[in-house]
């Protein structure tokens, strides 16, 4: 099976799994037992992790909230910080290509008496600063919109809205569940308050997050989504699952050490992957931007060919139609829907996601799968 589908999740790194084994045996203790040295110990493991996440985002460890995933982060987020703020306003802002976990929350809100706007993107995938902008009213209290999006891998200008909110006084919250370890996220440079971050997006376990908040005068203000024993600053009750905390700041940690590493392995994989389809497929269409972009990801479609079919086709690929968070239900992406493409373009899509342990031979191996697959169906 050759893996190309890493925006929906990534292997394990190997030294990830090394520093969560001894979590799960002789260093069980909770890290809220402050009573004897077991609980010091997976408190020390977990003060570690945070500061390696604060680090990775040039944060400082009392920012980081551990949650259990980027799901979560963006529910506690705009849930949270839209109904402890809604006597300032109860007007959102955010973009028709976001995650489910944000348009949900955000649908839920309407429901609860907030309007909520949905920006819409050009055919890369980008909101116009301008119409942003235009949509900010006295009363908006909450601008969310993602780093780089998990289907095309647009990449939204952080720095440019950042700026835009801090002057309207608005909190903005982004969403970069894809974008951790794959774009440099200075925080110091720019003005995000809120962070979702993802543990098995960078190589780490599944079923942990972070959900960063800025530390400013006054304080930001969320309403948590969970009661119990007032863990993590009172944010997110629950005993901290400590073993994944270790993994996912042993993940953060190797992420910025092979940063420049795994970028430039990305880049070569993905131009080597879609010039030598481009080469025997000349009808292909491309879906996601070439510039402005992840480094791991191309959503293309085969016209007259099904992207389901294709599939069935490439039983030793692992790839998707969009978005696995979506998948339970069969309707066509949002997101290609947002960009304005044809019904037909969107149902023969594929999106492929590279990642770090992908080698140059099984990049050549499946374009080579896929060019037969393809000469087949068509025949
Ligand atoms: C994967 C993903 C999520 C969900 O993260 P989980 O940790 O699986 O809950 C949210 N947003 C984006 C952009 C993602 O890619």
């Amino acid at each position: 099976m050759i893996y190309l589908d890493n925006n929906a999740t990534t292997p394990l790194d190997p030294a990830v799994l090394e520093s969560m084994l001894p979590y799960f045996k002789q260093y069980f203790g909770n890290a809220a037992s402050h009573s004897h040295a077991l609980g010091w110990q997976a408190k020390a493991a977990v003060d570690h992790a945070r500061k390696q996440i604060a680090e990775a985002l040039c944060a400082t460890a009392e920012e980081i909230i551990f949650t259990s995933g980027a799901t979560e982060s963006n529910n506690l987020a705009v849930l949270g910080y839209a109904r402890a703020n809604r006597d300032f306003g109860r007007h959102l802002i955010t973009v028709a290509t976001e995650h489910k976990a944000i348009l949900d929350p955000c649908q839920q809100l309407e429901q609860e008496g907030f309007e909520v706007t949905y920006l819409p993107v050009n055919s890369a995938g980008l909101i116009d600063l301008k119409e942003l902008q235009a949509a900010i009213r006295t009363e908006t209290i909450l601008i969310s919109i993602m780093a780089a999006n998990n289907e095309i891998g647009t990449l939204q200008a952080l720095a440019s809205i950042g700026k835009i909110a801090k002057t309207h006084h608005i909190c903005f919250h982004s969403d970069a569940a894809q974008a951790f370890g794959k774009i440099s996220l200075d925080l110091q440079k720019t003005n995000i308050d809120m962070l979702s971050l993802s543990g098995h997006k960078i190589y780490g376990p599944k079923g942990v997050g972070v959900l960063y908040i800025r530390q400013k005068k006054p304080k930001l203000q969320l309403q948590p989504l969970l009661f119990g024993g007032g863990h993590e600053r009172g944010l997110r009750s629950g005993t901290l699952h400590v073993p994944e905390i270790v993994g996912f700041g042993k993940a953060a940690e190797i992420a910025m050490e092979r940063f420049e590493k795994d970028q430039q392995h990305l880049e070569n994989v993905r131009k080597t992957f879609l010039s030598t389809l481009q080469k025997e497929i000349p009808e292909l269409e491309i879906n996601s931007p070439l510039e402005n972009r992840l480094c791991n990801n191309l959503n293309l479609s085969f016209p007259g060919v099904s992207g389901e079919a294709l599939m069935m086709e490439l039983r030793d690929l692992a790839i998707s139609s969009g978005s696995a968070c979506s998948s339970a239900s069969p309707e066509p992406s949002h997101v290609l829907k947002a960009l304005g493409f044809s019904k037909k373009r969107i149902k023969s899509s594929i999106r492929f996601g590279f990642g770090r342990f992908n080698t140059e031979a099984e990049i050549l191996k499946a374009t080579d799968l896929i060019i037969k697959a393809i000469d087949k169906l068509k025949s």
